[in-house]
């Protein structure tokens, strides 16, 4: 599970979190929405302390980091460890475009894992069947779609065995007819009990996977409820007014 409290973030003096708390049960989905520059993707980069918060504590399964004056950072050893059990994908795929679709999965599992290398392929062939690609393995990056990139990125993150699965508008970048293929591998995960945060843009589809939405503005958690509760009547009138965008 995940369990966010008092997050704050400043940038240079612009506060760009503000006494944030967040809670995913472990299986939960919550989808994170707001207007741009709202904070999203810092709040999830500091989930995996990509971002390095500046006060609150951030909690993913076992691991609790404390931030504030007077505490330590932690090691980056510490780091790589946390980091490697919380998968991220974003809105532009980050693939190795040296390596091959199984070479890309395979390699987390080989430099970060030390899984030999037979058992690290036979996974990574198990995921790229899993979201649809086991025909792509030997392909390069630039040989497959943004949807089938967008595919392999996942199939990347799983492979670290993540406790949590983090999306940072992971459908935002692709063409419309390509995004289907990757929010059905991302609803095949929620329905498989993967802890998720989603930041999207696709109302639809968070009203239907997301257990809960967050509504975030200027830093703010301003509403926070059940997905379709809050997407179909939400309370507060700044969330209306983003909303109504969408309609
Ligand atoms: P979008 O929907 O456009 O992706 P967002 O909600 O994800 O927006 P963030 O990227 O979290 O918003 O940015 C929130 C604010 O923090 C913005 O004002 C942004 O300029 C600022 N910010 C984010 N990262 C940094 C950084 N590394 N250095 C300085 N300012 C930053
Ligand atoms: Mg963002």
């Amino acid at each position: 599970k995940i369990a966010i409290t008092r997050l704050a973030k400043s940038f240079g003096g612009n506060a760009v979190l503000k006494d944030v708390s967040l809670t995913v049960p472990a299986g939960g989905v919550v989808a994170l929405i707001g207007p741009s520059g709202s904070g999203k993707s810092t709040l999830l980069r500091c989930i995996n302390l990509l971002v390095v918060p500046d006060g609150g504590e951030v909690r993913v399964g076992g691991d609790a980091f404390r931030f504030g004056p007077g505490t330590r950072l932690p090691g980056i050893k510490a780091l790589a460890r946390f980091r490697a059990g919380t998968g991220m994908v974003f809105q532009h795929f980050n693939l190795f475009p040296h390596l091959t679709a199984l070479q890309n999965i395979m390699e987390g599992p080989l430099t970060v894992k030390r899984m030999p290398k037979a058992q690290a392929e036979a996974r990574a062939r198990a995921l790229l069947a899993k979201v649809g690609l086991a025909d792509k393995a030997e392909q390069y990056p630039s040989r497959l779609s943004g949807g089938q990139k967008q595919r392999v990125a996942i199939a990347r993150a799983l492979a670290m065995e993540p406790e949590v699965m983090l999306f940072d508008e992971a459908t935002s970048a692709l063409d419309p007819e390509l995004v289907g293929e990757v929010l059905g591998v991302m609803r095949a995960l929620a329905a498989d009990g993967m802890t998720m945060v989603i930041v999207t843009h696709e109302i639809a589809f968070a009203r239907e996977v997301a257990d809960r939405v967050v509504f975030l503005r200027d830093g703010v958690v301003v509403e926070e409820g059940p997905a379709r509760t809050l997407i179909d009547a939400p309370r507060h009138p700044d969330t209306r007014a983003f909303l109504a965008h969408f309609h």
